[in-house]
């Protein structure tokens, strides 16, 4: 459709800076992905096995693992191994790290996209699940975080976080998820800080997006919102480059880069524009 000067403009903005960013420089990166089997994560790992780069992917489902593994190698991957674990163990977090750096001898990126299913509807109290989603959607990226810092320091490498623009703006009917999404922008944002205060070679990135064509995100959405996905290959791709420039923000698609530009300017107007959005049938 039709685009707004202003995003047009910050449209021009982006572009410019990704003039800086060169793919080749991924060739043979060591690289691990969370949540890969699907979704954007699978897109990910399909964008560094284009440029050349050495990959372990992970999810829960085996069979589904071996099948993009398999893709990767076809597209040009240097190395492409997957690892099936599930996030809500802390033990299965470590094996994953470990894994990544022994099989392809350190890391240069840690990629963070898993996340949880939770329901699309409004919240029940279900204490148990918002538990199990924290550590499945946080802990186990703080965890990942800490166990691969030493192997980024040494190789000046960076942390991706895939995070959300409901971790940013209040919004009904996704309540625990959001809750994750939040806690995420506000843990990497500030572990940013220490790290630059520190001198760390390590960079962190958070990437903020809007709604993204995956089938599990569209399943969720039918019904309760009437917004036109954009491409996950797309978003894949901004991640990607996000994580190469070690950029520590960044927006996908740029409605989200002024919808947290102007979040708080008039709060009682965003949250009726907010609850427009959704459809509410009792
Ligand atoms: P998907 O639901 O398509 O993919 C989720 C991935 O996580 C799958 O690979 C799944 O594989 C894996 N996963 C699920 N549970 C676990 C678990 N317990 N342990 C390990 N892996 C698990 O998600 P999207 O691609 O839509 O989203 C990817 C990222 O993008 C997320 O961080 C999300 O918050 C963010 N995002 C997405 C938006 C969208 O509209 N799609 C909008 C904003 C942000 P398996 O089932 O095999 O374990």
């Amino acid at each position: 459709g039709k685009k707004c000067y202003l995003m047009k403009k910050y449209d021009s903005y982006t572009s410019f800076i990704t003039c800086f960013f060169y793919p080749e420089s991924l060739k043979g990166a060591k690289v691990l992905v969370t949540g890969a089997s699907t979704g954007i994560g699978e897109q990910i790992a399909y964008h560094y096995a284009r440029l050349g780069a050495q990959i372990v992917i992970t999810a829960r489902r085996e069979n589904v693992l071996k099948e993009v593994v398999k893709k990767c190698e076809d597209l040009g991957a240097q190395k492409a191994l997957y690892i099936a674990a599930d996030m809500a163990n802390p033990t299965d977090v470590d094996r994953v790290v470990e894994f990544a750096e022994k099989k392809l001898g350190g890391l240069d990126y840690l990629v963070l996209n898993h996340i949880g299913p939770s329901p699309y509807r409004m919240w029940d109290g279900d204490m148990d699940h918002i538990r199990w989603l924290m550590q499945v959607n946080f802990y186990s990226y703080l965890q990942m975080t800490v166990k691969a810092l030493p192997a980024l320091e040494k190789s000046k490498g960076s942390v991706v976080v895939v995070s959300s623009m409901l971790g940013k703006m209040c919004s009904p009917y996704a309540l625990p998820y959001i809750a994750t999404k939040f806690a995420l922008n506000g843990f990497f944002g500030s572990l940013e800080h220490e790290l630059v205060m520190k001198q760390s070679n390590v960079s962190i990135s958070i990437c903020i997006l809007g709604l993204i064509d995956t089938e599990s995100a569209i399943e969720k959405v039918k019904g309760y919102i009437d917004m036109a996905p954009y491409p996950a290959h797309e978003a894949a791709w901004n991640i990607i480059k996000t994580g190469a420039l070690r950029q520590s923000e960044s927006t996908y698609p740029s409605y989200v880069y002024f919808g947290m530009l102007f979040r708080d300017w008039f709060p009682t107007h965003r949250d009726m524009v907010i609850r427009g959005i959704y459809n509410y049938k009792p």
